[in-house]
């Protein structure tokens, strides 16, 4: 296995359950790749990033449970939002079946007119009845699928970017419809928990432990700091991986779990040459995720996170609260902002200065506390972007090699950049790697059950675009 990130412990942990010897190679002292936290020169732990989970995502769920870690995420059920003004709104279930439990929530949301609820409700209509198949709208954007269902320009901006962007890191007009409609249709749409945001409630780094050992008890090593310079083929199959010192470590097969701008070149050239059969991953663009971190002298926030409308902040996390630090002096805020093209060539001090403005508006306390420490971390190249047609681009987890597998969040799972497709990326290349030895096995596990009047619509065959 090389490759420490989800995507490659999930195959990892599959693979040391079914009674192979894995070796895990990772380049970074630490395991997690992306989904990671790491700690400051003064001590204080950080994630990358906050990572958030929905209740939709089944795999990432097991593979924590696998883990040892699905006691360290918690759900929450009450989504809140903000808008300029500081007017709070919450959105939640209620008893009403799916597709319809959260229309009460919806239809007293105070941050939308009426004519963009009544534009919204006929499209996610469309969308329900549909039963979330997106068939008839090959490859346009979100925006030109909003356009054509004649949303409003403030439910385009008050709630259809504000739950994709956060969601898949990319603008509407970059983003492919069928993803969007899968957002709907997967969280909100086909069953009653989908939507619910589970949070860890300690710092990603402290969730993979349990990988280490489940690899281990097969008498794998786990190896750190284990950069791997070249994948050697020969006659045909996989050789053996070559380290940064030139030293080679051999195996019967080899999953690659690494960053798709890596992979090219770790392998030999004519896979990446035009005709090559990974040529498509150089078409596979990138877009960025900005993290900001602030610790204030005392309490400023009361929610465990929050939404932000009309900012460029998104999303606010009550990172205090969420470790469950009762009784602290101080707290600890984080912020997200995605597809932060934006704020890449801005400074540091302009996107802090940026970012408190916005708390100011929508959190007045923070205004009067001080503000300890903050650091700002931007990911230029979080996650890939969901561009329209980007689907083809996406490798198979087989390779033309018999002994050679992909895996990462980019091969070909159906779901955008999340760690959900990270996870499923690794079942699906570690359910190859059996069946290559003869010895089938599934990981992959099913979608949430569809209830209500979803479970009905979902058995028609009509396309949301037909
Ligand atoms: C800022 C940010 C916020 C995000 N927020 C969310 C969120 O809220 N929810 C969500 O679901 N997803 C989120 N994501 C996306 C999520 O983190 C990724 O989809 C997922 O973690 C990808 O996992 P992966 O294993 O495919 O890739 P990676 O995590 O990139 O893992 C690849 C691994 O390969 C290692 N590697 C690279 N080169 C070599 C080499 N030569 N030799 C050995 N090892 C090598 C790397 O060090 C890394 O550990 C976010 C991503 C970012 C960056």
């Amino acid at each position: 296995m090389i490759g420490g990130g989800l995507a490659g412990l999930a195959s990892a942990v599959a693979l040391a359950e079914a009674g192979l010897e894995v070796q895990l190679l990772e380049k970074r002292p630490h395991l997690g790749g992306r989904a990671t936290s790491y700690t400051l020169p003064d001590g204080t732990e950080v994630d990358n990033c906050q990572h958030v989970t929905l209740g939709c995502c089944t795999n990432l769920a097991d593979f924590y449970r696998r883990a040892g870690a699905g006691g360290k995420i918690r759900f929450y059920d009450k989504l809140y939002f903000v808008d300029r003004k500081g007017r709070r709104s919450t959105m939640e279930a209620s008893k009403l079946p799916p597709p319809l439990h959260m229309a009460p929530s919806f239809l007293f949301f105070d941050a939308l007119t009426f004519a963009d609820k009544w534009g919204i409700a006929k499209a996610i209509l469309a969308i329900a009845w549909s039963g979330g198949r997106s068939s008839g709208i090959d490859s346009i954007s979100m925006l030109e699928w909003l356009r054509r269902m004649k949303q409003t320009q403030g439910a385009i901006e008050r709630f259809w970017r504000v739950v994709l962007v956060s969601a898949l890191d990319e603008e509407l007009a970059r983003t492919d419809a069928r993803y969007g409609i899968d957002v709907f249709w997967k969280a909100f749409l086909g069953s009653r928990g989908g939507y619910r945001v589970g949070i860890p409630s300690v710092p990603l780094g402290e969730l993979y432990e349990g990988c280490r050992e489940a690899i281990a008890r097969r008498g794998g090593p786990v190896r750190l700091r284990s950069g791997v310079r070249e994948i050697r083929i020969r006659d045909g199959r996989f050789a053996g991986a070559v380290f940064e010192d030139g030293s080679e470590v051999s195996a019967d097969a080899c999953v690659v779990a690494v960053p798709h701008n890596v992979l090219l070149g770790l392998l030999p050239k004519e896979f990446g040459e035009p005709g090559g059969s990974l040529e498509g991953l150089r078409k596979i663009r990138s877009s960025p995720i900005t993290g900001v971190h602030f610790w204030f002298d005392r309490p400023v926030m009361k929610e465990p996170f929050l939404t932000l409308l009309d900012h460029t902040t998104q999303w606010v996390f009550n990172k205090t609260l969420l470790y469950g630090e009762t009784g602290a002096r101080g707290q600890y805020l984080q912020l997200v902002i995605s597809a932060s093209y934006d704020l890449v060539p801005r400074s540091r001090q302009e996107i802090i200065d940026l970012c408190r403005r916005e708390l100011a508006d929508v959190l007045p306390a923070s205004s009067e506390a001080q503000l300890e420490k903050a650091t700002v971390i931007k990911e230029i190249s979080a996650t890939f972007s969901p561009e329209p047609g980007v689907d083809r681009w996406r490798p198979s987890q087989k390779t033309e090699i018999a002994n050679l597998f992909l895996a990462g969040d980019w091969t070909r799972t159906g779901w955008p950049s999340t760690m959900e497709g990270a996870v499923r990326s690794g079942y699906m290349a570690a359910e190859a790697v059996l069946a290559a030895f003869g010895r089938p096995q599934e990981f992959l596990q099913p979608d949430l059950p569809f209830e209500g009047l979803s479970k009905i619509w979902a058995k028609r065959k009509i396309a949301v675009g037909s």
